[in-house]
């Protein structure tokens, strides 16, 4: 039994569970790095530095099997001030990829890394035997204690962030365990102290990766939203419906546009008339969400896409309209029209705009169907 574990304990252990740490760090550090040259964001920065550290810390235990003449105590205890010190940083950097920290919060990171770096100076004043350093060892215990509870709450979805610290713990327990406990370590412990670091920066990995994709998932969002009204902007809207139309779907589009909005606008104030905008907006986002999509066209003209054919467009249309003038201090205009072969994206919303503009000359606050507006000539072109 004892024979399966000793290339564990032995230096070859520690070569290949440096070396798959190594590989992860070194990977991290790449995209970290290259989103650092281009975004330029202090996370990055954090990130970066501490994983360039972490690596120094990581292959200092190789250089410490091949070649290294000098002590190899001085060698080991070097590795563990430096990743005293990264672990504060990378700390930090998690926590600046979902925030910006302020003043006292950043103080208070610098403060744990002076301290990170003073406690070995120690060495100076009363020479201890290396590599054993008892309260460095305790003090990175306590700064994943610190880290659970100041930094966790502030990542989302953290359970992965928390696992991270866990793992971080329990290696440095069992590293107490190996340093304090006994003699000669025992294999579990060390096993553990070796290869845990391995599932904690794969944690990292993943913890990272999760964010990115969420920042990416925003970045996108963001470029096809609008942000008054969180509609989608013209641009989309349109992207969307030449899809639809090409594959022959049978949509409508509906166009509203809000009645005397510039009156409002003078009377009561841009904010009120924003305000408007985006509860007209919210009317007609609830209003389609199930039946296709909705976008803002420009200014305060709206536009609903209408992909389910079992919906009636005049009645989506009428029950917007209702809804505005109940639950709004404004009314709404619209006209709809449905598509039919030959028709481009932008002819089909300039029939349904010309509903909405007829619904304006007879009256506003009601909803016009082109093809009854258009009449017979119109119908005739639907059917051929
Ligand atoms: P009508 O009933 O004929 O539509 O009259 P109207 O006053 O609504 O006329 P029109 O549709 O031409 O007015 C558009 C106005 O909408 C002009 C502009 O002041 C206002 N507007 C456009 N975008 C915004 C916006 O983002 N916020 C606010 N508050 N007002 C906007
Ligand atoms: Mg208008
Ligand atoms: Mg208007």
């Amino acid at each position: 039994m004892n024979h399966t574990w000793n290339w564990i304990t032995g230096p070859e252990g520690r070569l290949f569970s440096s070396g798959l740490t190594l590989v992860i760090l070194a990977l991290l550090l790449a995209m970290t790095y290259r989103l650092l040259v281009t975004r330029r964001r202090k996370a990055y920065f954090s990130l970066s530095v501490s994983l360039g550290f972490l690596m120094g810390a990581y292959g200092l235990p190789i250089l410490a099997e091949y070649g290294w003449t000098g002590s190899r105590d001085e060698l080991d205890y070097t590795a563990q001030v430096i990743e005293t010190g990264a672990f504060v940083l990378l700390n930090l950097g998690l926590l600046q990829l979902y925030k910006a920290p302020g003043g006292r919060e950043r103080m208070r990171f610098y403060l744990l890394l002076t301290v990170a770096l003073v406690l070995p100076a120690r060495q100076w004043v009363h020479a201890y035997e290396l590599p054993a350093d008892v309260l460095l060892d305790l003090y990175r215990c306590l700064l994943a204690v610190y880290f659970f509870f100041s930094v966790g709450p502030f990542i989302r979805e953290n359970r992965k962030y928390k696992l991270f610290l866990g793992l971080f713990l329990l290696t440095e327990l069992m590293h107490l365990d190996n340093t304090y406990g006994h003699e000669v370590p025992k294999a579990l412990p060390l096993l553990l102290e070796r290869f845990l670091p391995v599932a904690g920066a794969f944690l990292l990995f993943l913890i990272f990766l999760n964010r990115l994709v969420e920042i990416l998932q925003s970045t996108y969002r963001s470029a096809i939203t609008d942000g008054l009204t969180g509609l989608y902007n013209r641009r989309h809207f349109l992207n969307v419906l030449a899809r639809y139309l090409k594959h022959g779907i049978p949509v409508s589009v509906v166009f509203s546009d809000i009645d005397n909005f510039k009156k409002l606008n003078d009377t009561k104030g841009h904010q009120t008339g924003d305000d408007m905008l985006a509860a007209v907006a919210r009317i007609l986002q609830e209003e389609s969400e199930e039946a296709g999509l909705a976008g803002r066209y420009g200014g305060e003209e709206m536009v609903v896409l209408l992909a389910d054919t079992s919906v009636d467009a005049g009645a989506l249309a009428e029950r917007i309209r209702s809804r505005v003038e109940e639950e709004t201090q404004v009314t709404v205009s619209l006209g709809y029209s449905t598509y039919s072969s030959g028709l481009t994206p932008e002819q089909l919303i300039k029939q349904a705009d010309a509903a909405m503009y007829h619904a304006k000359q007879s009256g506003k606050n009601q909803a016009v169907d082109y093809e009854a507006m258009a009449g017979p000539k119109a119908r005739q072109r639907k059917r051929g």
